[in-house]
């Protein structure tokens, strides 16, 4: 078997271009059908690591996803009272894995990889059947996802046979033409979900990729009109992240056209149906390359654009596996090799936070020093 040797851990630990070497190798060698094995000299000797072992195929998710589950707390700590946790998982059903939108921030490609595997709509129903049978199942099934709710039942031919690409992505900076996203599965799977006695509402809470609606000409609609009048309640939350091209670019996200066709069509839908249900928005505050006057932009851009004021947003937490860390760490952008402004002093990330979810206009706008 190939492996691929790294730059040593002497070299990566003095030298944050090596690093960046490293972290490269590392991240284009996850996938079972085409990654390699890796090896860094450490000190006098070699850390190893071994390929990743194939994934599990859709019978074999159907058999994991059928054993015999308690989706109950330990007895030995029940006496400690209620997981508030549980209450979520517990009549939640995950219908595939892996996940290819390759937010530099998120580190599922890594863990979970980049192809998509399906279980199979038998399986899934079973599951929700499950539920009826369950004293406390009071007829919500909370989430019907996975990493990205509708990256079910379809996937890359080419992915599946040879594995990802690795200097291409699937979907960023455009939808890669081998994709080819529908929607067509995820509708008639939940429509049977819907038909089982006993089943009052199902969510999709799970994130949904705005643009794999768009870009699914044929059922996107069709899937998106499922979700407003069965699938949500009162609100959809949906992960734009950020609005600026510069900082959206860094994270690997789509620009913010898809988020003003995709919000147009949401409130197209609503207004049809004759329902209020309005979207909230995931924002993300100091990432790697973010500064004051992007945070200024996203404002701006809920103002006068989307209409509204968000009231939540995420200072970045570095995760490890992710390219938004390895910005993060290095300073530098892992494609250009370019400095690149990272904030880190925790005031001003809580200050670039504030300006997206204040009320009024910040007072540190116009020249407030900590
Ligand atoms: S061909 Fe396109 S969709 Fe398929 S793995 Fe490569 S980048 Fe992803």
């Amino acid at each position: 078997m190939d492996y691929i040797q790294l730059p040593s851990h002497d070299e990566v630990v003095s030298d944050k271009n090596k690093f960046i070497d490293m972290f490269d190798l590392f991240y284009h060698n996850n996938d079972p059908i085409s990654a390699k094995g890796l090896c860094q000299k450490v000190d006098s000797r070699y850390l190893i690591q071994n390929p990743p072992a194939l994934y599990l195929n859709t019978q074999e998710l159907d058999e994991v996803s059928a054993l015999s589950y308690e989706r109950d707390l330990h007895p030995y700590h029940q006496k400690e009272g209620k997981v508030k946790a549980l209450e979520t998982i517990k009549f939640s059903i995950s219908t595939h894995q892996g996940c290819y939108g390759e937010c530099s921030f998120c580190a599922i490609s890594v863990h979970q990889g980049r192809t998509i595997r399906s279980r199979s709509e038998d399986s899934i129903l079973k599951e929700a059947k499950l539920f009826t049978t369950y004293k406390d199942f009071k007829g919500i099934i909370s989430d019907i996802g996975g990493p990205t709710a509708n990256m079910y039942g379809y996937e890359c031919t080419k992915k599946i046979n040879k594995g990802t690409c690795e200097e291409k992505s699937c979907m960023f900076p455009t939808m890669c033409k081998s994709l080819k996203p529908t929607h067509q599965k995820q509708i008639s799977l939940l429509r049977k979900v819907r038909d089982i006695p006993g089943i009052k509402k199902a969510f999709i809470a799970s994130g949904v990729r705005y643009d794999l609606i768009s870009d699914d000409k044929a059922y996107g609609y069709d899937y998106l009109k499922e979700i407003v009048n069965h699938h949500i309640s009162g609100q959809m939350k949906i992960a734009p992240e950020h609005i600026d091209d510069e900082i959206l670019g860094l994270m690997g996200k789509p620009g913010k056209q898809s988020l003003v066709d995709f919000k147009i069509l949401f409130d197209r839908l609503n207004k049809e149906s004759g329902k209020k249900q309005f979207l909230t928005y995931y924002l993300i505050a100091a990432h790697p390359g973010c500064e004051e006057k992007h945070m200024q932009n996203l404002k701006d851009f809920a103002t006068n654009v989307l209409k509204m004021s968000p009231e939540q947003a995420q200072v970045f937490t570095p995760t490890p596996s992710t390219y938004s860390t390895l910005m993060y760490y290095t300073g530098l952008d892992p494609k250009t090799r370019k400095p690149l402004f990272v904030e880190r002093d925790t005031l001003k990330k809580e200050r670039q936070k504030e300006i997206v979810v204040a009320k009024k206009e910040p007072r540190f706008r116009s020249g407030f020093d900590s």
